[in-house]
C-alpha cells in the first residue's frame, strides 16, 4: 500500500493519485514525497506518456504535511538535517515546475496538472503551485489556503516564494501572513487557483487541458523572460511601500514575539532580490531557522499535536459511544443560548428551557440572529437555517426534556436555584441522562448534592462567547463516573470544540489562571505603575488582552463578585486587599467596564474603546520610578504560570497537554509560547525558579516557587520530558 498510485490511460494521460491508506485526510510525510518523486521521474522519462494529472482519491486533495513529520526531522537531524531535507522538497517541486523542459528554450516539457476535489491546504497548496495549471472542483465546503503560520511556522515548501511571484507580495500577504482560508471561488478570485469547475467534470477538464496545453502554458512567469514582480520588488518604488507598510503591520500584530511571521517577511523580502531558485534556497534557511526556534517546537506541539490528541479523546475514560442526541439546555441566557446554537448546529436535537417562555424564545431567536448573520455572509443557506431552528424547541414545560440523554444548566450562579433545577429536572429525565453545569465558580462536588445519581453529575464549562470560543472545560466533581465524562467528551467532539478534563477545584483550570493575572495588573496600577506601561507589557509578550482590558471585558462587577465569595470562602488568608481597593472603587464609580461604556478604559457612545481613563492615574498617581519591562511581564506571565503548576501539583490538572492547550485556547496565553508549560521549557526551570525568588523577595509570597519546579530546577527537568514519562503526555 503506497500514498500515491499512477495509471496511464490511451490517450497518453498519467493520473497521479494521492491516497494515504487508512486516512481520512491525505498529509504528507517523506516517504509519501519519495513515492510521488519516483511517479513523476517515470512519468517525465516514459515517451508514451504527454501529461500528468495529479489528483486525490478522497474527497480532499490534502491537509498539508504530517506535523509530527517536522518535529521527528528536527529531533533526529537538527539544523543540517531540516535544511537538506526542505532542499530535496524544493528539487522535486521544482522538477514538476519543469516538467524536463529545456531549460534555454523552455521548449519540451510534459504540461502537468493539479486536479483539487476539495481542501488543499499546506504542502497540499504547494505542491499545486508547482504543477501548471490548478484547476479545482466546486465545493464551497472546500478550504485553499496556506495556514502553516497559525502553527508558528511559515510555507516552506516554495509557497512562500511562488505565491509571492504569482501575486506580489501585497496580494499575497493575507495568505501567507494571516493564514487566510478560502472556498475555490474565493481562491480563483484571489488569484491562487486557475479555474472552478463543476465536481463530475473535474478529471475531463484537467484531460482536456493537458491535451491541449502548449508550451507557452507550462512556462511560469518567474522563468520567462522579462519577468517582474506584481506590485513592484522591493527596490521599486511600488514594493518599497509595500514592503516598508508589512513589515510594520507584521510587528504590529506580532508585537515582535512570532518569529514565524519575522522570519517569512525576511524570506519574502530578501527572496524578491534575487532570482528563484536563489529565493527558494533562502526561503529554506529561514524555514529551518523558524523550525529550530523553541516557540515553533511549542506551538506545532500544543496547536496541532496536541490540540488533535485531546479532540481525538486521549483522555477519554474506557465507555461505550456516548454520541448525545438530544440535549436539554436549562437557562436561555447569554450561555444557555450559545449552547443551544452550537448543540443545534452540530444536528443535536434541543429543548431550551427558561422560567418564562419569552426568556425561552429570545434564547432561540439567538440561534436565529446567528444564522442570519452566516446567511448575509453567505457561509449559511435559509434551508440550513431552518433546519438548525427546527431542532431548537423553546419552551418552559420540563416534561419536553423526557428522552434527553445530556442536559447541560446554565441558570443563575446560585447553588439554591440549580439545586432546584437539578430536582426538576431528574423527576423527568431517564435514568441513564447525564446532568452537566455550567456553573463557573461553584464547586461540582457541592452542586452534585442536589442530585440522586451524583455518579451522572459533571461540570461542562463554556467560555463566552460560546460560538467562538474553541475551549471546553469538563470537570469531575468527587463522585462523577467514568461514563459522564465519556458523555461530555464525545458531546465536545460532537460540537467541534476542543475539550480538557480537570479536577474540581476552586475557579477550575482556566479562570483560577486568569484571574491572577487581571489582578496583579489591577495591583500594579494601585502601586503607581503606570497602566499603559501594564497594558502593553502584557502585549509585548503575546497576551491578546492587557489585564485590564480583559477585566473590562469580563465586567468589574462580576470581579468584584468573584472577590467576595473567594474573600468570604479564605477568610484571613485572602491575598488581595491590595486589587479589592481599586477593584471595589471602580464599580462605586459606576464605572462596570465595557458594558457600562466605563471602566479601566473610557469608551465612546457607540461603545468603543477609546484610551485608558485618565483618571486613573489622578486616582493612583504614577510612582516617580517606573519599573522596567521585563519585571512588568515577569510579573503578569508568572501570575498565571505558576497557577498552572500549582494544578498540577495539586491534581486539578492531571495532563501538562490539557494546560497548554487549554491556556492557550481559553484565555489566549501568549501563544508563541505553547502554553504556560511550553513556556516554563523554553526559559528553563532554573531560570523560572530564579525569577521566582527575585519577585517572592520583593513582591511578596505569591510568587514563591512552588516545590515541583523547585525540583525540575535542581534536576535540570523539563516539563515535557518529566511528564513524557507518563502515558498520558506528548
Ligand atoms: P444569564 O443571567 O444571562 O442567564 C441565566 C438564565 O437562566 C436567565 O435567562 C434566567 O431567566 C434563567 N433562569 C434562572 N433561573 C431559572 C430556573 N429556575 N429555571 C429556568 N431558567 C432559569 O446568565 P449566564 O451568563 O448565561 O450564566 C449562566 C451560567 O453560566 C451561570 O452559572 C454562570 O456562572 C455560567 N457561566 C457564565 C459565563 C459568562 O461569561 N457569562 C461563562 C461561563 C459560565
Amino acid at each position: 500500500m503506497t500514498d500515491f498510485t499512477m495509471t496511464t490511460d490511451t490517450d497518453g494521460i498519467a493520473t497521479i493519485t494521492w491516497d494515504v491508506p487508512e486516512k481520512s485526510m491525505n498529509v504528507m510525510s517523506l516517504v509519501g514525497f519519495a513515492e510521488l518523486d519516483g511517479l513523476i521521474d517515470a512519468a517525465l522519462a516514459d515517451a508514451g506518456v504527454k501529461g500528468i494529472i495529479l489528483t486525490s482519491g478522497k474527497k480532499d486533495f490534502a491537509g498539508g504535511m504530517d506535523l509530527n513529520v517536522i518535529a521527528r526531522m528536527r529531533e533526529e537531524g537538527g539544523a543540517e538535517g531540516i535544511f537538506d531535507g526542505v532542499m530535496r522538497m524544493h528539487q522535486i517541486l521544482r522538477k514538476i515546475e519543469r516538467a524536463g523542459m529545456d531549460p534555454k528554450t523552455l521548449k519540451g516539457g510534459k504540461p502537468i496538472v493539479a486536479a483539487l476535489p476539495g481542501t488543499a491546504l499546506g504542502i497540499g497548496l504547494e505542491l499545486p503551485l508547482s504543477c501548471h495549471r490548478i484547476i479545482a472542483a466546486d465545493n464551497a465546503r472546500a478550504k485553499i489556503g496556506l495556514p502553516e503560520i497559525m502553527v508558528g511556522i511559515f510555507p516552506g515548501a516554495g509557497g512562500t516564494t511562488r505565491l509571492v511571484r504569482k501575486l506580489g507580495a501585497m496580494m499575497a500577504a493575507p495568505f501567507l501572513l494571516e493564514g487566510k482560508l478560502s472556498d475555490p471561488k474565493g481562491a480563483k478570485a484571489g488569484g491562487i487557483i486557475d479555474e472552478v469547475v463543476p465536481a463530475g467534470e473535474l478529471l475531463a477538464r484537467a484531460k482536456e487541458w493537458v491535451l491541449n496545453a502548449k508550451d507557452a502554458d507550462l512556462v511560469k512567469p518567474w522563468d520567462a523572460k522579462g519577468y517582474k514582480m506584481p506590485g513592484g520588488a522591493p527596490y521599486h518604488p511600488a514594493g518599497f511601500m509595500t514592503f516598508v507598510g508589512a513589515s510594520a503591520m507584521v510587528h504590529g500584530k506580532t508585537m515582535g514575539v512570532y518569529p514565524a511571521a519575522k522570519a517569512l517577511l525576511s524570506a519574502v523580502y530578501e527572496g524578491a532580490l534575487v532570482p528563484f531558485d536563489t529565493a527558494l534556497k533562502i526561503e529554506a534557511r529561514w524555514f529551518t531557522s523558524v523550525l529550530m526556534n523553541p516557540s515553533s517546537t511549542a506551538m506545532i506541539r500544543s496547536l496541532f499535536i496536541n490540540k488533535e490528541a485531546l479532540e481525538k479523546g486521549a483522555n477519554r475514560p474506557e465507555a461505550p459511544d456516548q454520541t448525545v442526541r438530544k440535549v436539554g439546555i436549562i437557562g436561555a441566557g447569554m450561555m444557555g443560548a450559545g449552547i443551544a446554537y452550537v448543540s443545534a448546529n452540530a444536528g443535536i436535537e434541543v429543548v431550551l428551557i427558561d422560567a418564562a417562555q419569552d426568556a425561552a424564545d429570545r434564547g432561540k431567536a439567538y440561534s436565529e440572529s446567528i444564522l442570519d448573520k452566516g446567511i448575509s455572509r453567505r457561509k449559511v443557506t435559509p434551508e440550513k437555517k431552518a433546519e438548525v431552528l427546527g431542532r431548537i424547541t423553546a419552551t418552559t414545560d420540563y416534561t419536553a426534556l423526557a428522552g434527553c440523554d445530556l442536559i447541560v444548566e446554565a441558570v443563575f450562579e446560585d447553588m439554591k436555584v440549580k439545586a432546584d433545577v437539578t430536582a426538576k429536572v431528574e423527576a423527568v429525565v431517564g435514568p441513564d441522562c447525564i446532568f452537566a453545569t455550567n456553573t463557573s465558580t461553584l464547586p461540582i462536588s457541592d452542586l452534585a448534592k442536589a442530585s440522586a445519581r451524583p455518579d451522572q453529575f459533571i461540570g461542562i464549562h463554556f467560555f463566552s462567547p460560546v460560538d467562538k470560543m474553541l475551549l471546553v472545560e469538563i470537570i469531575r466533581g468527587k463522585e462523577t463516573g467514568d461514563r459522564a465524562v465519556a458523555k461530555a467528551l464525545d458531546y465536545v467532539r460532537q460540537i467541534r470544540k476542543t475539550p480538557i478534563v480537570v479536577n474540581d477545584a476552586r475557579f477550575f483550570y482556566a479562570n483560577r489562571c486568569i484571574i491572577p493575572y487581571i489582578n496583579e495588573g489591577i495591583r500594579m496600577v494601585a502601586e503607581g505603575v503606570a497602566p499603559a506601561l501594564v497594558e502593553n507589557a502584557a502585549k509585548l509578550v503575546g497576551m491578546p488582552l492587557g489585564p485590564l482590558q480583559l477585566v473590562d471585558e469580563t465586567s468589574i462587577d462580576l470581579g468584584v463578585k468573584i472577590a467576595k465569595a473567594t474573600k468570604l470562602a479564605m477568610g484571613d488568608t485572602y491575598p488581595d486587599g491590595a486589587v479589592d481597593t481599586v477593584l471595589f472603587a471602580m464599580a462605586d464609580q459606576g464605572r462596570l467596564g465595557k458594558k457600562a461604556n466605563a471602566g479601566f478604559y473610557s469608551y465612546d457612545e457607540a461603545g468603543k474603546r477609546q484610551g485608558l481613563w485618565e483618571g486613573l492615574e489622578a486616582q493612583y498617581p504614577a510612582a516617580d520610578v517606573q519599573p522596567d519591562l521585563s519585571s512588568v511581564q515577569q510579573r503578569l506571565l508568572m501570575a498565571q504560570v505558576l497557577e498552572a503548576v500549582r494544578a498540577l501539583e495539586e491534581g486539578v490538572l492531571t495532563d501538562i497537554r490539557e494546560g497548554d492547550v487549554g491556556a492557550v485556547l481559553g484565555w489566549g496565553f501568549a501563544p508563541w509560547s505553547g502554553g504556560p508549560f511550553g513556556w516554563l521549557d523554553i526559559i528553563g526551570a532554573a531560570r523560572a525558579v530564579e525569577i521566582c525568588d527575585a519577585l517572592a523577595a520583593s513582591h511578596g509570597a505569591r510568587f514563591a516557587a512552588p516545590a515541583l519546579l523547585r525540583d525540575m530546577a535542581a534536576k535540570g527537568q523539563q516539563f515535557y520530558t518529566r511528564f513524557a514519562q507518563q502515558p498520558k503526555a506528548a
